[in-house]
Order: C-alpha cells, then structure tokens, then sequence
C-alpha cells in the first residue's frame, strides 16, 4: 500500500544568475506553485548556496502534509560544467563567482536530513531546459532534441534517443561555444569566435553598437520592435544573425540528424520574426537533401523550462532507481 496521499511531486529549482526559480511539480509536468528569489551572485560560491539551500528550505516549509509527504526529490538546473551523478559543480564562467567545485546535491542533502528518501539531482540548466521541453513542452515525445536557448548567452542540450549528452567531463553540449568564426569576435569562455558572439541577445545588442547606425544602440529586445516597424538596419542585423544560427544548425543536422531543434530564450522567443529567417538560412543549404527547416521550432515553457526540467530530472532519477510503485 502506498504511504502517500498525493500523486508525486518534485521540486524543480532553476539557479540564475539574477535569479532563483523554484516550482512544485506534478508527474505530468504540471506545475502547481512557484517561489522565487534573488541570487546573490557577487557574493561568492559559498552564499549562493546558501541561497540555494534557503530557497528549498523555504519552499518545502510552506507545503502542506499531503505535499511534504508526497514530494520525491530536489531537482536543481544550474549554469556551468556539473556532474550530473553526483551533482557537483565542475565549471562555472564568471557570472556566478566562486560557483565553480560546489557540491548542489550534497549541500542540499545535508539541509534536509528529516528527508533523507528525497532524490537530489543537479544539471546544467541547458541539459534541465532541453529535458523538461521533450518532457512536458515544444518538443513532447521527441527524443532527438537540439535545445538552444537564445538569451544572454547561447545555452544549448541534446537529447539523443531519449538522453542528455553530458560528455566525459560534463561540459557536452555547449553548442554556444562552437567556433562559428575562426579568431573571430572575443567570447566570455576565453575563445574567439564563439556561436554565442554572434548569434544571442547579447550579440545582438553588441552588433548594433559595431554598426554605428544609433546613439545609443537600442537593446536586441528594442531591435526587434524596430524591425516589426519595418526599420531595415534592425532587420539587416537581425537576418544576419538568422545567417549564422542558420550555419551552426547545418553543422548540427550533419552531426545529430535531430527530429527537432528548438529556440527558446529571449530571442528564440521572437519565432514570428526570427523563425522564418531561420528556416530559410537552413532551407537555403540544406533544404533540399531531406531535413525539414520545419522542424526548428520555438521553445515554449519559456523562462520555467530549467525548472521544469529539473524536476522531470527527479521523477526520472526516481523511476530508474526504485521498483514501480502502486499508486493505488
Ligand atoms: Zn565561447
């Protein structure tokens, strides 16, 4: 007989840089509640999760019973290089200082030792986003996935026969930082001519600078309502970036063959303007030879999906590790 009262549930954490985002999660992706709260980045590794810690102590403390007893694990999607088994922290750029050798699953196990059935997974938030979109969002069912997620930077995750890709070292799938441009534009990993230098929101506000045609350059957010206005600089900048998505996602179909590719974050996000000058920079190369521009899509569980995903990482970690449960 079962001991819980309510279907399963997750929490479903995604730490930002601005930001941490918590959900309660049912088994179908459902999301029942969110929490949010500010992360506090220039603090250091040690602060942040402590941040992180608090985030999950607060919102367990605010469930009822039914939901307490009812929740199987902690899911966290975290920026950087992390070990999905034991959910450490190997890398992490210098937008979360100090982030880089913290152990997520271990700190937050710690936290809860009156709770110690709950499972703890850790992932990249591109890996968490690009699981909870074949999960539960614009990609349900698929399970060759290319995710790319157009904000500040260019995150990314592959799904390849219904797994993440996370490498030998937890740094697979870090489509933004393959070389687009040799020795081309400088790039935050230390690189020069990064995808994500050429094609993010972040990109495309710095190619607005470089073009001189503004003072001050309007913000990629801005350029995209100037070009729906129909201003020509805005929508040159915008379909010269659409030309350089269009080449890396060549360079992606040859590698993975995925059945779908999808955009998300601020920029994936504008798919009215930006999705057709997309499948047309790939229709333009590829089009012909039986992959359909068709299939790269928009993302839609926008800025949830790190969380989402997180807490489908949990369900899953639990269905691999237990015997199937009644839930009678
Ligand atoms: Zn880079």
């Amino acid at each position: 007989m079962s001991s819980f009262d309510h279907a399963p549930l997750a929490l479903g954490i995604d730490l930002g840089g601005t930001k941490i985002l918590a959900g309660l999660v049912e088994a179908d992706g459902s999301v029942l509640r969110t929490w949010r709260f500010a992360t506090p980045a220039e603090a250091g590794g040690a602060a942040i999760m402590q941040a992180l810690v608090d985030a999950a102590r607060a919102a367990i403390a605010s469930l009822s019973s039914a939901h307490q007893s009812a929740l199987r694990g902690i899911g966290v999607s975290s920026a950087g290089h992390i070990d999905h088994r034991s959910g450490e922290v190997l890398y992490c750029t210098p937008n979360l200082p100090g982030w880089s050798g913290m152990a997520i699953a271990e700190n937050l196990r710690a936290a809860f030792p009156q709770h110690s059935r709950l499972a703890v997974v850790a992932d990249n938030d591109g890996n968490a986003s690009t699981f909870g979109e074949a999960w539960c969002g614009g990609a349900r069912g698929v399970s060759n996935l290319v995710m790319m997620t157009l904000g500040t930077g260019l995150g990314g995750g592959i799904l390849v026969d219904g797994r993440l890709i996370h490498g030998a070292h937890g740094g697979g799938a870090e489509i933004g930082h393959t070389l687009l441009v040799p020795d081309g534009l400088p790039c935050n990993c230390g690189q020069n001519g990064c995808l994500e230098s050429y094609v993010s929101g972040t990109a495309l506000g710095k190619a607005a600078e470089r073009s001189g045609f503004w003072n001050p350059a309007p913000s990629s957010h801005e350029l995209f309502e100037l070009a729906r206005q129909g201003d020509e600089r805005a929508l040159g900048l915008i379909r010269e970036m659409a030309e350089h998505l269009g080449t890396a996602i060549i360079t992606i179909i040859n590698f993975l063959d995925p059945d779908r590719i999808l955009l998300g974050g601020g920029v994936g996000e504008q798919g009215d303007l930006f999705l057709p000058m997309v499948r047309a920079a790939v229709s333009r190369r590829y089009g012909q030879r039986g992959w359909d521009p068709e299939r790269v899509q928009s993302a839609v569980l926008g800025e949830r999906a790190g969380m989402i995903g997180a807490a489908g990482l949990v369900f899953e970690r639990v269905r691999h590790e237990e015997p199937v449960r009644s839930e009678a």
